[in-house]
């Protein structure tokens, strides 16, 4: 079992860990550890990329996968390595960073269209470095996506905290609860849950990394809507810088 580094300071930049296991696959070869800070693909987030390295090793990180409890960086390597090896891993962090910029921006959109339409259920997601998307099971005109563009700005521009923490499932349906959201029925067989609150604004269950302020994001654009027929819209946007 890797030990999620991400989960407990989603600002780790870099760190130590043990070589556990290197496997090879057809066309890539796979490095487990004890622990990292690489957070591997899911809940629409990328993984990251980066760099793992030792004297005479070095690892470029490709891609990240979840296999079970365990975490595999996939990727090339130069030098070599044994199962008890002491490694120092480094993030592409401008990458990682916009990822989580994007993701909270994500969360807020939710808000953001919710108080222009009306509702806001979310249908579809995917987060990317540049541009990320939402579908809404919502009619959503090209004329509303001003305002849509105003409202989420106004809610990063309070810069209000953003906390990430695992709790019991009764804890989070009380919190969510709060905020007049109800957990979704894939969440109810867990016994716990990570749920992301935005303070004041919203709360959701997530295994994404996130930024600590919405203030953070800086600005959002959104870069279009398309219908995507049986009344689901999709909306992209990006932050700036
Ligand atoms: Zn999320």
């Amino acid at each position: 079992m890797t030990r999620r580094l991400y989960y407990e300071d989603q600002y780790m930049k870099d760190f130590e860990a043990t070589v556990v296991d290197l496997l090879e696959f057809p066309d890539t070869l796979g490095l487990v550890l004890d622990k990292t800070a690489f957070y591997p693909e899911g809940g629409g987030q990328p993984a990251d990329t980066g760099l793992i390295e030792a004297r005479k090793f070095r690892f470029k990180v490709t891609w990240v996968k979840e296999e079970g409890k365990d975490i595999i960086h996939l990727g090339s390597m130069e030098g070599r390595i044994s199962p008890g090896g002491v490694v120092r891993g480094i993030i592409d962090w401008d990458r990682r960073y916009r990822l989580m910029r994007m993701h909270t921006a994500a969360h807020l959109l939710e808000t953001a269209v919710e108080k222009v339409v009306g509702t806001a259920i979310v249908w579809g997601s995917g987060i990317n470095v540049n541009d990320a998307r939402l579908d809404f099971k919502a009619r959503i005109s090209s004329e509303e996506l001003p305002k849509i563009e105003e409202e989420i700005n106004a809610l990063v521009k309070m810069d209000v905290p953003v906390s990430a923490r695992f709790v019991e499932k009764e804890e989070a349906e009380r919190i969510l609860k709060e905020y007049g959201l109800e957990l979704g029925k894939q969440y109810l067989a867990l016994e716990q849950l990570r749920i992301v609150e935005i303070k004041g604004i919203r709360a959701d269950p997530c295994g994404g990394t996130h930024v600590s302020k919405t203030g953070e994001i800086g600005q959002v654009k959104l870069l279009g809507r398309k219908s995507k027929g049986a009344g689901i819209t999709r909306i992209r946007f990006t932050v700036v810088p």
